[in-house]
C-alpha cells in the first residue's frame, strides 16, 4: 500500500520517535510525505570544496572540517568573537564569527562542519563564515563525507530543535523506503490515459518522473541532476496553481459569457484620425488583442502592462470607445480622487470633440452632484464614467455597463477586484498596472487574466537623465534646481517613508521641508505632502502643484504615483537606497513628461550599501528590466505575502526568475485541460457546494485546491492551504 506508506505520521519513521516528531511538526512536517517534500535549501558540489591549507586571503571559500577547539574572545573594542578551529585532511584553519558569540552554543568539539565565507587576514588566515552547516555530530570526517551522497552535499532547512545533522540522519535512514512509496505511474504519466492532455506532459517537457525527481532532490549525483529534479517539482506547483486559475478564468469568461462588441466606426475612426501622434507598434499590438477579446463572446479578463510612459491611457480610451460604439457604458476606476480627476480631464480632452460626455463620480462630490451622475448612469445617458471605488458601491446602478478599466490595479484590494466580477452585468474587465512586473510574476499572481504587454515607448521621448550626488554636494544640487526653477520649471523632492507610522522618516521629511522653505529656497513656494495629512489637505497641496502655483513639492510617499505634471523636470530623491528599483523607476517616471530635458537626482553615497543597485538604476531605463532585477534581489516571497505568519512560501520549488518557460507551459496546459473538460470544473463546483459553507474565501480556496489536487491525482503536498494567494 504505497499510499499508506506516505501518509504515515513521521513519528513512525526510523530515527524519529515522539519527541522529534513534535519538533518536526513545528516545522510543518507531519507525515512521511511532508518529509519527502522537504527539499534541501543548499547544495555544495564536492569539487568546489577547498582544503584548509589552500585558502587564500580575499577569496570566497567553502570547506568541510572537524571542530578541534572553540571559544569566545573579546577584542579591545569589546567586540565578542566566536572562534572555532576546523581540521581537515590538509591541516587547520580558524573560523571566526565577529559579533556572534552565541554561535558557541551551536557548535561542539567534534562536529563536522561545512562553512562558507570569505578568507581574511587577522593574526594569520581565517575564514569568516557567512553560513555554516553541521553535517555530523560524531564520527570521522571520512565517514561523514563518505556517507554524503555522491559528490553533492545537501543542507536542509533546519530549526533549533531539529538540526541539520538530525535531518540528514533521518533522510539517510528513510529516503529509499519513502521513494519506493512514489508510484512509477503518476498523474502526469498515467498508463491508462496515454494520449490525454496530462499523459504526455513529462515527455514533451523533458521532465523527470516524480520518484526520480525526489531522488535527485535529496541525493543528486550532480548539480545538473538536482536542477532537473527541482524543475519537475516546480512544474507540479505551477501546474496546480494554474489549474486553479484556469477554473477561475473559465468561470469568469466562459460560463459567464460576455458581450460581443461590434465596431461601427462612428467613434474609433474619428479618434484615431484626430490623434496628434501615431500609435506605437506596441500600442497597436495590445489594442488588437483587446479588440479581439472584446469582440468575442467570451468575457474579457485582461491585464494591461507597459512601462511608465508607454501610453496606456490612450489604449484604454480606445477600448472604452469600442464599448460605447456598441451602445454600452464604459467605466474607468482610479485609486485616488486626484487620479480620477486627472483621468477625467484627459478623457474629456480626447472624447469631447467626438461628442462623448465624460462623467466623474468620487466620494467628494456633493450629494446633489452625485445624484445627477447616478441618475444618468442608471438611465444610460452617461456613456463614459470615471471614478474612485465609489463606482462599485451599493446604489450605483448602470444601465448597460460594458467595460470596466481599473487603473493602478495593485492599489485596489482583492475584494474590490472581486466586486467587479460579481456584478450581474458581467462587463469586460481590463486591469492596468502602473509599475511593470516581470511576465513570470504577472502569470503567477494573475493567472486568471490574459496578459497584454505594450512593448517600447513612443519615439522622440527624451530619456530622463539620472545622476547621483553624495550628500556633501547637496548645495551644488540645489544650485542646479534653482536654475530649473528660474526657467519656470517645477521640482519634486522625495523622502522615503516606507511605513506610514515611521516617525523618524516623517521627521526627516519635515525637517527637509523646513530647511528648503526657510534656508535654501525662501523665495520659492514649497509644498509638503505626507501620509498623515487628511486627503483634503493632500489634494489641496497636490492641486497647487499641478496648477504650477507650488514650485517645489516635498513628498514622503509615492501615493500620487500616477500624477502627471508636464512642467516638472526634476525628481530629487533622498536616501534612494531605501526604495525598491521599481519604486525608484515609478518616481523617475513622474518627470520627463513634457518637452524639456528632465533629471532624476539621487542623493546618496556612491560607495554606500546599495551602490550596486543604484548603479543598475542609473544605467537602466527599462522598467521591465528593473522589475526583473527587483524580483531577483527581493525574492518572490515578498510578492506572495508568504513570509508573514511564518508560513511556507506558496511556491517552494518554483523560481520565477528561472522558470518562466515552465510557467508558460503550465498555464497553457492547465487552460486547455479545463476548457476541453467542462466536467472538471462543474465537478469541483458541486463538491464545493456540497460543503456546509466556509468561514472565509481563503478557506474555500484551499478546499478547492485540495479537491483539484485529488481529482488530478497529484498528491504533491498535504498543505494545500498555501494556495490561498491574496
Ligand atoms: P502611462 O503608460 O505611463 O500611463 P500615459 O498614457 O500617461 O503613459 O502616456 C504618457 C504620455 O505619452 C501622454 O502624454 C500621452 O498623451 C503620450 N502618448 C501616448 N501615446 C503616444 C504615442 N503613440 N506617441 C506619442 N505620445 C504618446
Ligand atoms: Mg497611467
Amino acid at each position: 500500500m504505497n499510499y499508506f506508506k506516505l501518509e504515515k505520521p513521521v513519528q513512525f519513521l526510523k530515527g524519529v520517535g515522539p519527541v522529534r516528531s513534535e519538533s518536526l511538526g513545528r516545522m510543518g512536517i507531519f507525515t512521511a510525505r511532508d518529509l519527502l517534500y522537504h527539499g534541501p535549501r543548499r547544495y555544495d558540489d564536492a569539487s568546489t570544496i577547498q582544503t584548509a591549507d589552500s585558502l587564500e586571503v580575499g577569496e570566497e571559500a567553502t570547506i568541510i572540517g572537524i571542530v578541534r577547539s572553540r571559544g569566545v574572545i573579546s577584542t579591545r573594542s569589546s567586540l565578542r568573537i566566536f572562534q572555532a578551529v576546523l581540521q581537515d585532511e590538509s591541516g587547520m584553519i580558524t573560523c571566526a564569527w565577529p559579533g556572534q558569540p552565541w554561535i558557541e552554543r551551536k557548535l561542539q568539539d567534534g562536529d563536522i562542519v561545512l562553512a562558507t565565507g570569505s578568507v581574511r587576514f587577522f593574526h594569520g588566515r581565517q575564514l569568516q563564515p557567512r553560513e555554516f552547516v553541521v553535517l555530523g555530530r560524531s564520527g570521522s570526517l571520512q565517514e561523514t563525507v563518505g556517507h554524503s551522497s555522491g559528490h553533492i552535499f545537501v543542507s536542509y532547512p533546519a530549526s533549533e530543535e531539529v538540526q541539520q545533522w538530525v535531518l540528514r540522519g533521518i533522510f539517510e535512514k528513510n529516503l529509499d523506503d519513502l521513494l519506493s512509496g512514489i508510484a512509477e505511474e503518476e498523474y502526469l504519466r498515467p498508463s491508462d490515459r496515454e494520449g490525454s492532455i496530462l499523459g504526455s506532459i513529462l515527455k514533451e517537457l523533458s521532465l523527470l518522473g516524480m520518484r526520480e525527481a525526489l531522488q535527485a532532490l535529496h541525493k543528486p549525483d550532480s548539480l545538473e541532476k538536482m536542477e532537473q529534479g527541482r524543475r519537475r517539482l516546480a512544474f507540479d506547483e505551477l501546474f496546480l496553481l494554474q489549474v486553479l486559475y484556469a477554473m477561475g478564468r473559465y468561470r469568469q469568461t466562459t460560463i459567464n459569457t460576455g458581450i460581443s462588441f461590434q465596431r461601427n466606426k462612428k467613434l474609433i475612426k474619428p479618434l484615431y484620425d484626430s490623434l496628434p501622434f501615431d500609435l506605437t507598434a506596441g500600442q497597436v499590438k495590445v489594442l488588437r488583442e483587446i479588440y479581439e477579446d472584446m469582440g468575442s463572446k467570451r468575457r474579457m479578463n485582461r491585464l494591461l502592462q507597459g512601462d511608465v510612459g508607454s501610453g496606456k491611457t490612450i489604449v484604454c480610451i480606445f477600448a472604452m470607445l469600442l464599448a460605447v460604439e456598441g451602445g454600452h457604458q464604459a467605466a474607468l476606476m482610479a485609486p485616488t480622487e486626484l487620479l480620477a480627476e486627472q483621468h477625467a480631464k484627459t478623457l474629456q480632452k480626447f472624447l469631447k470633440p467626438l461628442g462623448v460626455q465624460v462623467h466623474l463620480l468620487t466620494g467628494k462630490k456633493s450629494d446633489e452632484e452625485k445624484r445627477t451622475v447616478l441618475q444618468s448612469l442608471e438611465n444610460g445617458q452617461a456613456q463614459v464614467i470615471v471614478g474612485t471605488h465609489a463606482l462599485i458601491q451599493k446604489g450605483v446602478v448602470f444601465d448597460k455597463l460594458g467595460l470596466v478599466v481599473v487603473d493602478e490595479q495593485h492599489r485596489f484590494g482583492v475584494k474590490q477586484r472581486m466586486a467587479l466580477g460579481d456584478s450581474d452585468l458581467l462587463p469586460d474587465i481590463l486591469l492596468m498596472s502602473a509599475t511593470p512586473i516581470p511576465r513570470s510574476l504577472a502569470m503567477a499572481l494573475y493567472g486568471d487574466f490574459d496578459l497584454s504587454i505594450i512593448e517600447g515607448l513612443p519615439t522622440g521621448r527624451k530619456p530622463v537623465k539620472t545622476v547621483i550626488y553624495p550628500p556633501n554636494e547637496r548645495t551644488q544640487v540645489y544650485e542646479k534646481l534653482e536654475l530649473e526653477l528660474m526657467e519656470g520649471r517645477q521640482v519634486y523632492v522625495v523622502y522615503p517613508l516606507i511605513d506610514d507610522s515611521d516617525k523618524i522618516d516623517l521627521r526627516s521629511a519635515k525637517e527637509g521641508y523646513e530647511k528648503l522653505c526657510k534656508e535654501v529656497f525662501p523665495h520659492r513656494r514649497v509644498g509638503l505632502v505626507h501620509g498623515q495629512l487628511s486627503s483634503a489637505e493632500r489634494d489641496e497641496t497636490m492641486k497647487s502643484f499641478i496648477s504650477g502655483e507650488t514650485e517645489i513639492l516635498v513628498a514622503t510617499t509615492v501615493i500620487e504615483v500616477g500624477i502627471d505634471v508636464a512642467n516638472a523636470t526634476v525628481m530629487l530623491i533622498e536616501n534612494p537606497e531605501r526604495f525598491g528599483l521599481s519604486q525608484l523607476h515609478q518616481l523617475r517616471g513622474r518627470v520627463g513628461r513634457g518637452l524639456s530635458e528632465s533629471f532624476c537626482v539621487l542623493i546618496a553615497d556612491p560607495q554606500g550599501v546599495a551602490a550596486e543597485r543604484i548603479q543598475v538604476f542609473i544605467k537602466t531605463a527599462d522598467g521591465f528590466a528593473l522589475a526583473k532585477e527587483d524580483l531577483r534581489i527581493r525574492g518572490q516571497g515578498d510578492f506572495f505575502g508568504a513570509q508573514q505568519h511564518g508560513r511556507d512560501p506558496v511556491l517552494k520549488f518554483a523560481d520565477l526568475t528561472k522558470d518562466e518557460d515552465l510557467l508558460v507551459e503550465a498555464q497553457g496546459r492547465a487552460r486547455s485541460l479545463i476548457e476541453s473538460n467542462p466536467g472538471f470544473e462543474s465537478k469541483v463546483r458541486s463538491l464545493i457546494e456540497s460543503n456546509p459553507g466556509f468561514e472565509s474565501k481563503e478557506a474555500r480556496l484551499s478546499k478547492e485546491a485540495q479537491l483539484v489536487a485529488e481529482l488530478l491525482g497529484c498528491r504533491y503536498s498535504d498543505r494545500l492551504e498555501l494556495f490561498s494567494v491574496g
